[in-house]
Order: structure tokens, then C-alpha cells, then sequence
């Protein structure tokens, strides 16, 4: 494509070029109508750009454009020009990349955490979402003028492929440098293959180095399939052992020997610093240290006493580690050249990789260390034949349903599939949610897929109900017509235990153990335990605020029971007193991790079920602390006699008060501007994002209850 400097996409006026990746041109531009520089990032063109195209693009973009986290960069536009150039319009973001700062020298333990934690919670933002990256990299972290990280490039990759593909071929992609040995089978990929990506990237901060080098992308392919992952110590041996556990378990062959989340690795990483922490270790630091040339000569290797003093390298060996890598999206197909064009030469190089993962998949290749191209393997749209132990089990494979917030919590729903066999003579697929205890059954819509059996269909409940709490199970049917009720026979399906349903109701719409105002209208129980909270709040506050023992006493009993939802004359004034409404935040706490345990229990062994509940237990977890906490605080605040007694436990009553802020609102104990689903972060409020999750499934072949 010739250079599109100068010219106008949509109101965007183009600028300057500012990269070129494997399959994309990065630009700058300018907006006027709000007056601020963009970065535009242009697709390649796509044969044809039929309408399934398109639409797929324009699916993918929203995808990314409801993505909304400080540390995921933002889409703020896309469009097409009507010579067919399809472009996504980002915020520019001037200070380099993550790349650059690994290349200019050794990251100290503490910038590589505080990196870490962002990208993780950006992460899992996306993947509690079931959004999967599928290409991280440094050259995809953008740093703002704070050194704050930025995740970029969400979805490109799958647009790309869709780009080298066209609508019928399957996409596995990534870099390979970073890329999971699942993703290198070919096989669908999800949040796991992420937590491996950030692991290569976290080595490679850590150490200046890739884990897998070779002369080839091919042979790297199959060192990250193959080969073990080299120890870190053998690059700088002043790093603890921790930290390198860390990383092997994070980059585990098998997703499922992988830590669960990627929070579960940001925090185990960041305990395995943090070990070491106090002796101010900087990472790298007894490490080789690598600078580029300044004529862009091979990258080279000096001793630490070599840089300080400046003197010629020694040494010079290529490392790999500072090309930037590219993505390149091929596919294992007769016409990889006509597709990809100057790419021809590799991609049928990746042919020959592709047979070779296929085919000698449990033989180790013997280890090579030169610098690594970039490209990525796409398989056929019909694998001739996959070996059945290339297919890692428990992948999610079929697709799933989630729930989300529109106008209400839980009111909307999103079903994504893949790989489902085309429906076929005029039938379609109808889509229903079913309560397996009531039989009641609410009529979705029709879902369309593509010929390679990917569809998606969004519904919204108009009356804002809970759907999660009422539906426990999905149903997509093959219909002739789609009537009012399922008439075909059930084709794929997903279920959770009624109980889920059940705990959903109680804890979110409505529970009649919890503060009723008359026989029919009863709170919720986290509504429940947020209104005693408050009162919790307001009268921790009034004992902070408090300068004698008189009034000190009463308000420190007051919060306690208040929080135990009992009515006990704890300082011994001969009057028992609850101001609020008696029922307590320990008891609506009991309720709520009662109602959760029993869905887990009924299908113990669900690690699905498992994964969803780990939010919402973690915030309940740390909601009890907090109350417990405050109720020491409380009790020792019962004894003051004196004035000065009421003086020497001011520090801990104001501490009490803001506990009690933390019960509702939850804490930022990382300070990185967000209340996250960690221990000692999310309270109340949060729990009602996680919520809905609870709720999720995923997708299986025929009726799952009558299997
Ligand atoms: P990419 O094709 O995504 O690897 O990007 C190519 C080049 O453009 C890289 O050097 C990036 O640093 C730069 N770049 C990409 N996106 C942005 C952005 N939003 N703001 C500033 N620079 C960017």
C-alpha cells in the first residue's frame, strides 16, 4: 500500500508515519473536530472486503472499543475508506514502548512488578470479559509519559487473520518469540495462553533475553513446544529462585499445570519480588547487559565492567532479543502466496513447521540460539490429520455464554461460538435459557454462524431482570421455524446447578432472610449487608469524631452491633443499643458465602464454577477481615476511662472509620487506580461486577443434562 501521509480517512487527517508492523502501517494523525493527535493503525488490504468481512471487523472493533481500562489502550474509532482500507483509530501515546526500555538496559525487580500488576489487571479486565490477547509482547506495551503501561494491539491479531484468511479459515496466531506451545498446535487458545505471553515477557525483563532462541521462527515454535524453559539463573544468577518458579509454572507446556488467572500470576510474581524486595535487588543486575550499536549493527553482549568503562565490546553475539517482533499472520494453505505475497518465502517455511509440530510433536528438537524472525502459523481450514494428544483438554472450545450489565445487573447476555457445524436446509439454530427446575424457558433468537461455525448473538432482557438468576442452563436447538418454544432437538447446551441461579437471587434480587420492609419487599443480601455498612460507617465515624469516654463508648458498641447484627450492652451502660437494622453485615456475609458453597457443591469439581465463584469469594473474604479488624479496634476502644485514654486511641478509631469505607467502596491497596478482584482490594461494590459472572458457561455438544 503506497503511503497514506497527507491524506484523509474518514475526518482523520494522516500525518506522519510512525511504524510498520508485519500486516499493519501505524500513522499519526490528526482529529480535528476535538483537535488532538491519534495513532491510525491500517489494516492490509483484504481481497474483495466482502460483507462477512466487514462485519467481522466491525464486530471485532466494538469488541475492543467496549474495552475500558486504565491500562488498555483505547480504540476511539474505526472505518472504512471507500477504496476498501479498513483502519482503528487509538489514542497516541508518545513516550515508546516496553520493548525500548527492555533494549536500553537492566529493569530494577521493582518497575518490572509495578509493569507486571498493570498489565495483569488490564488482562484480566479483558478476560473476565473472555477477551484473549493472543499477542502480547513488550512491542505491544505502550508507555505513557509516567511510565505507565498501556496494552495495545486487542484483537488485532484476530482481525488479521481474518484478513489472511478470509471468513472460512481458522486463525491461530501470535509471535513466536511469545507464543504458547497450544497456540503453536493450532488449537483454539484462551486466558491461559495469555499468562504464558506476559511469562516470556517478564523473563525477557528480567534477564535482557528471550527464553527460546534459534535461527529460525520454526525452530522457536518448537522450542517453546519441546524444549524445557531455561532457567533464569543461568542468565543472572542474582535472581532468587522464587521468582524463576514463578515463571515455570507460568509458562508450563500444559495450560492447565498454568497458574488459573493472570492476577494468580502478578501475585505470585510479585510475592516471589518482594522476598527480595528489601535488599533493593535490581534485576539483570550481574547479567550480561546488551546495548544496540548506534548504526544498528547486531545487537551485542558487554560485561557489566565493559559498559561502565566504556571500552570496545567484547564478545558479539547476537541475542535476538532486541528485533522488534512483528506479527505475521500466515496460513498453511495452497495460497499462502497469493495471500501474503513478500511473506511467501516463510510462509512456506511454516508449512514445513507445521508438519513437523504435527507430526513430531513429543520429539525434542535440539536446542539452536540465533535471532528470531516473527511470524505466526495458521492451519488449514481442514488439518489433514491432527494427532489426538496435540488437543489439550479442557480448552474451551465450543464457546460460551456470559452475562453482562446493560440497564440492570446481569440483564444482558452475549453467546459466542466456534467450531459448530453449520446449520444446513434452511434450519437454524434457535437459542434458549432454561430454569432446569421450573422448566420455564425464555426464547432468545436465532443464531447465525459463519462456514467455519463461528457466530455470535447479544440479547437484553427489556425489564432489566437478573437473567443469570432465573435461567440456569442454554439451549441451542435446530428449528425449522423458530416459534415461541423450542421445537427441534438440542444441539449444543450449557448448564450450571440450579443453585447458582438460587444464589444469584438471593445475594442480588431479592432474599426474605435479608432487611425486609414488609412480607413481599426484601432486600437482596449484599444490599443488606451495603445498608448496615453504611450504618457501620456513619457510627465507626461518630466514634472517631468522639472526645470523651461518654460518647467514645456508646458509638464504638453501637458499630459492633451493627456489624454483628446484635443488640449486647457492650460498655456496660446498662442500655443495649443497635442503630441500625439489626441484621448485620457477619450474617448477610454467612449467607452469601452459604448460598455460593452450596452451588459449588452441587457440581463439586466444576473448575469452571470454581473460577467464576473466586472473585466474589475473594471480596467476601476481604469484607470479613475488614469487619473483624474494626471490631477489634472497636473493643479495645470500649476500655477508655479518660480523656486522654479517648486521645491515645484516636489513631485507631479514624483507622476503624475508613475500614468500615473499605467494607462498601473496597481499597486500592496497589494504588494503581483501580479495586481489583485481589485480597485486600475489593469489597461490597465490587462484588456486584463479579457477580454476573457466576453465571457464565460454556458451551457443549448435545444436552448436557441428558448426558
Ligand atoms: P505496531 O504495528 O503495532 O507494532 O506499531 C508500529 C509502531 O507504531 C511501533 O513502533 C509503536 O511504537 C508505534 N505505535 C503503535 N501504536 C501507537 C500509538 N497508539 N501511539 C504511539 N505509537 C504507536
Amino acid at each position: 500500500m503506497s503511503s497514506l501521509i497527507g491524506r484523509t480517512l474518514g475526518q482523520y487527517e494522516i500525518t506522519d508515519i510512525l511504524g510498520k508492523g508485519g500486516m499493519s502501517t501505524v500513522y499519526t494523525g490528526y482529529q480535528p473536530s476535538i483537535g488532538r493527535n491519534v495513532a491510525i493503525k491500517v489494516l492490509p488490504p483484504h481481497p474483495g472486503l466482502d460483507e462477512r468481512f466487514i462485519e467481522r471487523f466491525e464486530l471485532e472493533a466494538k469488541t475492543i472499543g467496549s474495552l475500558q481500562n486504565p491500562h488498555i489502550l483505547p480504540l476511539y474509532d474505526y472505518g472504512k475508506t471507500e477504496d476498501g482500507i479498513l483502519y482503528l483509530v487509538m489514542a497516541y501515546v508518545d513516550s515508546g514502548t516496553l520493548a525500548e526500555e527492555i533494549e536500553r538496559g537492566p529493569i530494577p525487580l521493582k518497575r518490572i512488578e509495578h509493569v507486571v500488576r498493570q498489565i495483569a489487571g488490564a488482562l484480566d479486565y479483558a478476560h473476565r470479559r473472555g477477551i484473549i490477547h493472543r499477542d502480547i509482547k513488550p512491542s505491544n506495551i505502550l508507555l505513557d509519559s509516567d511510565g505507565n503501561a498501556l496494552l495495545a494491539d486487542f484483537g488485532i491479531v484476530k482481525m488479521l487473520s481474518n484478513t489472511a484468511t478470509g471468513i472460512t479459515g481458522t486463525a491461530v496466531l501470535g509471535t513466536p518469540a511469545y507464543m504458547s506451545p497450544e497456540q503453536a498446535h493450532g488449537i483454539e487458545v484462551d486466558a491461559r495462553s495469555d499468562i504464558y505471553a506476559l511469562a516470556v515477557m517478564v523473563y525477557e525483563m528480567l534477564t535482557g533475553k528471550q527464553p527460546f532462541q534459534a535461527d529460525t521462527p520454526m525452530q522457536i515454535i518448537l522450542r517453546h513446544v519441546n524444549d524445557p524453559v531455561p532457567d533464569l539463573r543461568l542468565i543472572n544468577s542474582e535472581l532468587p529462585s522464587e521468582i524463576n518458579t514463578v515463571i515455570q509454572r507460568a509458562m508450563a507446556k500444559d495450560p492447565n499445570e498454568r497458574y488459573s488467572s493472570v492476577i494468580d500470576f502478578a501475585e505470585a510474581l510479585t510475592n516471589a519480588i518482594h522476598q527480595r524486595d528489601e535488599s533493593r535487588q535490581v534485576a539483570r543486575e550481574s547479567a550480561p547487559l546488551q546495548r544496540r550499536s548506534i548504526d544498528n549493527a547486531p545487537t551485542e553482549i558487554l560485561s557489566p565492567a565493559t559498559e561502565i568503562g566504556g571500552n570496545v565490546p567484547t564478545n558479539p553475539t547476537p541475542t535476538g532479543s532486541t528485533t522488534q517482533p512483528q506479527t505475521v499472520v500466515i496460513r498453511e494453505s495452497t495460497n499462502v502466496f497469493a495471500i501474503l505475497g513478500g511473506f511467501g518465502v516463510i510462509a512456506l517455511a511454516i508449512v514445513v513447521v507445521a508438519v513437523l509440530l504435527l507430526n513430531n510433536m513429543n520429539n525434542a528438537a535440539p536446542p539452536a540460539t540465533q535471532p528470531a524472525t516473527d511470524v505466526a502459523v495458521i492451519p488449514s481450514e481442514q488439518p489433514e490429520s491432527t494427532p489426538e494428544d496435540v488437543v489439550t483438554s479442557n480448552l474451551p472450545n465450543l464457546g460460551r455464554l456470559r452475562f453482562g450489565n446493560a440497564s440492570g445487573l446481569g440483564d444482558s447476555l452475549s453467546l459466542s461460538v466456534q467450531n459448530v457445524s453449520p446449520a444446513t436446509g434452511g434450519q437454524t439454530y434457535g437459542v434458549w435459557l432454561l430454569n432446569t427446575e421450573t422448566d420455564d424457558i425464555l426464547r432468545i433468537g436465532e443464531l447465525r454462524t459463519d462456514a467455519s461455525g463461528f457466530g455470535v448473538l447479544a440479547y437484553t432482557a427489556e425489564d432489566g431482570t437478573m437473567l443469570p438468576a432465573l435461567y440456569n442452563a442454554l439451549r441451542i436447538t435446530l428449528e425449522d421455524d423458530m416459534e415461541d418454544m423450542p421445537q427441534g432437538e438440542v444441539m449444543y447446551s450449557a448448564s450450571a446447578p440450579i443453585e447458582v441461579s438460587h444464589a444469584l437471587q438471593s445475594i442480588f434480587v431479592t432474599d426474605e432472610r435479608g432487611i425486609c420492609d414488609s412480607d413481599t419487599e426484601c432486600a437482596s443480601l449484599l444490599d443488606s449487608a451495603l445498608m448496615e455498612a453504611a450504618f457501620a460507617e456513619q457510627h465507626s465515624g461518630l466514634a472517631a469524631g468522639s472526645t470523651t469516654p461518654g460518647s467514645m463508648t456508646p458509638h464504638a458498641e453501637h458499630t459492633i452491633n451493627i456489624l454483628s447484627g446484635t443488640m449486647q450492652d457492650h460498655n456496660g451502660d446498662g442500655q443495649a443499643q443497635n442503630p441500625g437494622r439489626g441484621f448485620g453485615v457477619y450474617p448477610a456475609l454467612d449467607l452469601m458465602e452459604e448460598a455460593i458453597n452450596n452451588a459449588l457443591d452441587a457440581d463439586a469439581g466444576n473448575v469452571d464454577l470454581q473460577t467464576n465463584a473466586e472473585s466474589i469469594r475473594v471480596c467476601l473474604l476481604n469484607v470479613r477481615e475488614w469487619a473483624d479488624e474494626i471490631v477489634d479496634i472497636e473493643t479495645g476502644m470500649l476500655t477508655v476511662e479518660t480523656d486522654e485514654d479517648v486521645q491515645a486511641v484516636a489513631g485507631d478509631a479514624a483507622r476503624a472509620e475508613q475500614l468500615a469505607g473499605h467494607i462498601i467502596t473496597g481499597f486500592d491497596a496497589n494504588q494503581n487506580g483501580r479495586i481489583e478482584p485481589f485480597e485486600g482490594e475489593c469489597g461490597l461494590d465490587q462484588i456486584s461486577d463479579y457477580g454476573v459472572e457466576f453465571g457464565n458457561l460454556s458451551l457443549r455438544e448435545g444436552n448436557a443434562d441428558a448426558q
